[in-house]
């Protein structure tokens, strides 16, 4: 993704204001495969500093993800800063290409895992049924893992 910067290139000191919708492939990120679909964009600041380019603003993605428990996959919305340098002696033209800190951005701005929902039940372990559609007979989903979870905050038996 290119930004002309014409309008600041030759003062020192000067910004512009840019906006533009990002056309990005999907990636894997963390393991996770993640489709990016429209409208993602970003709003960036670009400022004419000394030896280089200081880049910075804000980025929305609209993705689709796969839920790391149920493993259905569903849409997100995903909002991140940017804030980067080029190195004047890289910028060739009047163009800055922006693609390598966005990409470093994405990777940093996706969480390990995506949760369809706080409260996704998952797959059952045993017989892969997804347990938000239909409960199953396996006798290891008999703990309520709501039940599992108050246990925890039980004090050790002694
Ligand atoms: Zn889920
Ligand atoms: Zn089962």
């Amino acid at each position: 993704m290119k930004i002309d910067i014409t309008e600041i290139k030759d003062d020192l000191g000067a910004i512009m204001n840019t906006e533009f919708s990002l056309d990005l492939a999907d990636r894997k990120v963390q393991g996770q495969e993640i489709s990016i679909i429209e409208p993602s964009n970003a709003e960036l600041k670009v400022v004419n500093s000394e030896g280089e380019y200081v880049i910075m603003g804000t980025a929305s993605l609209s993705l689709e993800v796969f839920c790391s428990r149920c493993l259905e996959e569903f849409e997100t919305e995903l909002e991140f800063e940017v804030n980067g340098e080029i190195d004047k002696e890289e910028v060739e033209d009047a163009e800055i290409d922006v693609s390598g800190i966005l990409a470093e951005h994405i990777r940093l701005a996706i969480p390990m895992k995506y949760v369809c929902n706080e409260e996704c039940k998952g797959l059952c372990p045993s017989c892969g049924q997804n347990l938000n559609e239909e409960e199953c007979d396996c006798i290891m989903h008999k703990v309520d893992p709501r039940l599992a979870k108050l246990e925890k905050l039980l004090p050790d038996k002694e």
